[in-house]
């Protein structure tokens, strides 16, 4: 480490995924004491001010993606401080306000990477899977993929920006929706209420639809024009769609929405079984059906620049670190529509 802030303690407390399961009936994540991680060469040590509880975070306590790290530490919408800079790390200062996302280490030499998409680097690692993430007091980031953030907001209504925000953002751009056109959102949580702001602040119409009745209301509030159940149609065609929920099932029902030429973009890392597909009801007329993988650095920074120059109202949850756990399980339960967030007690 070449700077240090002088009161780094030793030893912090943090989660840790320890047995994946089911989080309302298994325990698959404890609370224990680390040591406070030293940050390597172009790394930045990073104390923690507020880390969002994404549904990838779930994905990964729950063992429905596989285990990349033993006993990793989840979370990945980290907003913290600079508390130490590694060796060679230029562009940041001791007390900097910085965001930790999910891309943490793309090659740079791949065709993907070589091209601008680099969201598709076979060698990419994330944070909060691949590497220790945000559940913690500290955490580390390599200062190639750590960002600035906008002002006008707080800790924990920065931190849902930094996945729900951006992957939303690129989800947006994946569905082509035209401009001034009409957007269907499926599911309502955390990146879809950032995403619908995004999209009515360019002029977009934008419907909802979601089993929970709070966050129906928490759509009409933000300005959708309507929100009905999952499984219902929309008032009118669709010119693109958004998948939040985790629901294959949702799949053909958001196909026969679309309007002729209109696109669905899935944007979880996380789908279940997509049941089959009819030719002619669900995909002619040049419907299209894309996924959504990670993000660009690219993507990050427009979408922080976005939420700079746009106030986005953002519904979070505070939660003590030590409840994280409880939140996992609140998040499954769809006990809040929003965001929750963690926040350690330093
Ligand atoms: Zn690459
Ligand atoms: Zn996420």
């Amino acid at each position: 480490m070449s700077t240090v802030a002088a009161e780094i303690p030793t030893t912090m407390q943090a989660w840790q995924v320890v047995q994946p399961g089911p989080v309302e009936t298994t325990t698959p994540v404890e609370f224990v004491q680390l040591p406070v991680p030293t940050p390597a060469a172009g790394e930045i040590l990073v104390r923690v001010l507020a880390c969002g509880v994404c549904r990838t975070d779930l994905h990964v306590s729950e063992g429905d993606l596989p285990v990349h790290r033993d006993h990793v530490t989840p979370g990945h919408e980290v907003v913290g401080a600079v508390a130490a800079l590694g060796d060679g790390v230029t562009g940041f200062e001791l007390g900097d306000r910085v965001g930790v996302a999910w891309l943490r280490h793309t090659c740079g030499q791949c065709k993907y990477c070589l091209s601008g998409d680099e969201n598709l680097c076979p060698n990419s690692r994330y944070t909060g899977w691949d590497a220790p993430g945000g559940y913690a007091e500290y955490t580390t980031v390599p200062a190639a993929f750590a960002y600035a953030l906008p002002d006008g907001y707080s800790d924990i209504e920065l931190a849902p920006l930094l996945c729900a925000g951006i992957i939303g953002y690129r989800s947006l751009k994946r569905a082509a929706l035209p401009e001034g056109g009409v957007l269907g959102i499926y599911g309502f949580g955390g990146s879809a209420h950032l995403t619908a702001q995004v999209a009515l602040a360019q002029g977009a119409r934008v419907h909802v639809l979601t089993r929970d009745e709070q966050s129906r209301q928490l759509a009409l509030d933000l300005g959708c024009a309507s929100a009905a159940g999952a499984y219902d149609a929309p008032p009118e065609p669709l010119d693109s769609a958004i998948l939040f929920a985790p629901v294959g099932d949702l799949v053909p029902v958001a196909m026969r929405a679309l309007d002729r030429g209109g696109t669905l973009a899935c944007a979880g890392i996380y789908l279940s079984d997509i049941p089959e597909l009819h030719y002619e009801a669900d995909l002619f007329y040049e419907k299209q059906l894309r996924s959504v993988t990670s993000n660009t650095r690219g993507d990050a920074r427009e979408f922080l620049a976005f939420a700079g120059a746009h106030h986005l109202d953002v519904d979070a949850h505070p939660y003590a670190l030590a409840d994280g756990l409880q939140a996992l399980r609140d998040l499954k339960a769809g006990a809040f529509a929003g965001a929750a967030v963690l926040v350690p007690d330093h």
